[in-house]
């Protein structure tokens, strides 16, 4: 899909209306098919999605460029088809073969441009349909069951993950959002065409003044533009590349929590998605080093009421609601328990009935961690990965596991 593009210039001011405007455009461009990148907002209605019995396909596909050439992805999707099929009576092998075709005409009619791989839920019975470009790739899969299946998708959804690009200049400023290496253009702004306002009317002395006037009430716009985009698509840092003036004065309009997020980069005005990928790699990668560094000395120095710091703990306090970031180190894996009466989850695999509720009713689960992020997801609890080496070997001093708190 192509950016959004609108003008603000002397005669379009970024007026109630319009901002209004560009937050439907943002969210609209979320929801709408083709392959969309996963938003925060997107992933939660997901999963609060209950079909009461209906059964929704989750299917996974991995797209590595040998699965592009041709049809070549099909005989993977034929194979998990084909697994699915031997395990399902008559009635929903039905239901489930109608949302299969469908998803096979999804990918016959076009394979995602961006991303690694693609993942479809679909229930035709309930309307329920959407298909999402994976940033990073995950293992074949299906699954099917009264509620989508994104325990997969959960390991992307690192807070400092996302973050919004912004490219200004006088002619032209484009908005992007890069989510795990992958760069997708979302707005583009035209820019005042200053050279043709300023006719010989205007006398000499007033030309510079007055384009730069122009220019400080562009940067403005623009500033309020970002933050209304930071704020829909949940970023968690800005990476900036502005000529110095624009810079200046964009910045003065940020607001202080935005400029606390910001980060500096080079590229050209009329670079692909692709090279301001490249482009802002490093600064990226800074950032995101420095918040993983920030929340490990938060969790080692706040007091001990205000944190949780070991694996059960944690995960009490996920169930309670009380997490207001939860911290995980991003190789750990673990298997657990699961209570189906109350929900709480468990560190040790041992148990013969719920130390919560004393119910017997508990299942094993495989992946502590994708269980953990479920709840933290349900809850609106914040996911900060930590991917560092150095930070990961910190965060181990006490637990894999960890979590700032709301109270
Ligand atoms: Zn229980």
């Amino acid at each position: 899909m192509k950016a959004l593009s609108l003008a603000i210039d002397a005669h379009h001011a970024l007026t109630p209306e319009l901002r209004e405007q560009i937050v439907q455009n943002v969210r609209a461009r979320l929801q709408d098919p083709p392959y969309r990148l996963l938003s925060p907002e997107h992933f939660r209605t997901l999963a609060m999605l209950d079909t009461a019995g209906h059964p929704v396909v989750s299917l996974y596909l991995e797209l590595t460029p040998e699965r592009r050439v041709g049809r070549a992805w099909q005989s993977a999707f034929s194979a998990l088809t084909h697994q699915v099929f031997q395990t399902m009576d008559e009635a929903v092998r039905n239901s489930v073969n109608a949302d299969l075709q469908d998803i096979q005409r999804a990918l016959d009619d076009q394979l995602p441009e961006l991303g690694r791989g693609a993942a479809f839920f679909a229930c035709r019975e309930r309307g329920i349909w959407r298909q999402i470009a994976l940033p990073i790739p995950l293992p074949d899969r299906i699954q099917i069951g009264p509620r989508p299946y994104l325990r997969p998708l959960l390991r992307c959804w690192g807070r400092s993950d996302r973050m919004l690009v912004a490219l200004l200049s006088r002619e032209q400023s484009r908005f992007f959002v890069s989510h795990l290496g992958t760069v997708e253009e979302i707005y583009r702004v035209k820019g005042q065409r200053i050279r043709g306002m300023l006719t010989d009317r205007v006398p000499r002395d007033r030309r510079d003044a007055l384009a730069n006037q122009l220019m400080k009430d562009e940067a403005k716009a623009l500033a309020s533009m970002t933050e209304v985009i930071g704020r829909e698509l949940e970023t968690s840092h800005f990476l900036l590349c502005a000529p110095p003036d624009m810079n200046a004065a964009f910045r003065a309009h940020l607001s202080k929590e935005s400029l606390s997020r910001l980060g500096m980069f080079e590229a050209n005005v009329h670079a692909s998605p692709t090279e301001i990928g490249a482009a802002a790699a490093a600064v990226q990668e800074q950032l995101k080093v420095r918040e993983e560094r920030g929340l490990v000395d938060q969790l080692r120095e706040a007091s001990p009421v205000a944190v949780s710091t070991g694996v059960q703990e944690t995960l009490d306090c996920l169930s309670e609601g009380r997490v207001l970031t939860l911290v995980a180190d991003d190789s750990y894996a673990a298997d657990g328990t699961h209570c189906r009466q109350c929900g709480c989850l468990f560190e040790t695999t041992q148990l013969s009935k719920c130390p919560a509720c004393g119910e017997t009713d508990l299942e094993p689960i495989d992946d502590l961690v994708e269980a953990a992020l479920q709840q933290a997801l349900e809850r609106r609890a914040q996911v900060v990965f930590i991917r560092d080496p150095a930070r990961r070997l910190a965060l181990a001093e006490k637990a894999p596991l960890q979590a700032l708190l709301r109270y």
